[in-house]
């Protein structure tokens, strides 16, 4: 007796594989030529026509979890060569980055890196954080003349870091001009996400770093 598999599309899946840039998904009639030139696909398994059908069927749970989608490069060979326009590699980059927002510990963290108006604050994030450990470093070393620290403080003093008012304030001082806006912008989200995400996970911090 065969088996039998009932098919459950997620049609949000497949519109947000849309939006992602896998618009042209549904134009696939399965001719496996993306199989044949993708320089990655095994002799067993028709990458990426399977991870087609899968997309276009809405299988969600087939293609997040997948970590075949990680093992293109993004060569653009089945794109360039798909008699449909159905660009699978542009369907498995929309993949990849659905899986990313749906993984990411913050999911709105997560749909940033989707959206390429918000890299900039994306970036600030760590390279403040870096400036904060850096700018910690420097004087614990020169205080540790004179007493002796534990190298947990050094995490610890960075990720309690919190900024606030004196970092939109100076933010705002700026003269005007497109500069500023974006400026503004970045320092807001860097202070909403010491706030919320350092300031209610510094208690765990301590905790991680002092009960061992
Ligand atoms: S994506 Fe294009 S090349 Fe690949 S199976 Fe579908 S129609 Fe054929
Ligand atoms: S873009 Fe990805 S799936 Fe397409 S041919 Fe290149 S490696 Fe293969």
């Amino acid at each position: 007796m065969t088996d039998t598999y009932t098919v459950e599309p997620d049609v949000g899946f497949i519109n947000e594989v849309s939006r992602l840039g896998g618009g042209d998904l549904k134009k696939c009639f399965q001719c496996a030529t993306c199989s044949v030139v993708c320089p990655i696909s095994p002799d067993t398994k028709p990458f990426p026509r399977k991870e087609m059908i899968a997309a276009s069927w809405g299988l969600k749970d087939r293609l997040v979890g997948n970590g075949d989608v990680w093992l293109c490069h993004n060569c653009g060979d089945c794109t360039t060569y798909c008699p449909r326009g159905a660009k699978p590699g542009d369907v498995l980059a929309a993949v990849r980055s659905y899986a990313i927002s749906e993984y990411a510990p913050l999911k709105t963290l997560g749909k940033w890196v989707n959206e390429p108006a918000k890299l900039p604050l994306l970036l600030a994030i760590p390279v403040v954080l870096l400036a904060r450990f850096i700018s910690v470093g420097l004087l614990l070393t020169v205080l540790s003349r004179f007493r002796e620290f534990s190298p947990r403080l050094f995490s610890i003093m960075t990720w309690g870091g919190l900024r606030g008012g004196i970092s939109i304030a100076l933010a705002l001082s700026l003269p005007r001009g497109p500069e500023r806006d974006i400026i503004i912008a970045i320092t807001y989200g860097v202070v909403v996400f010491s706030i919320l995400v350092q300031g209610l996970t510094v208690e765990k911090v301590v905790q991680r770093f002092f009960s061992r």
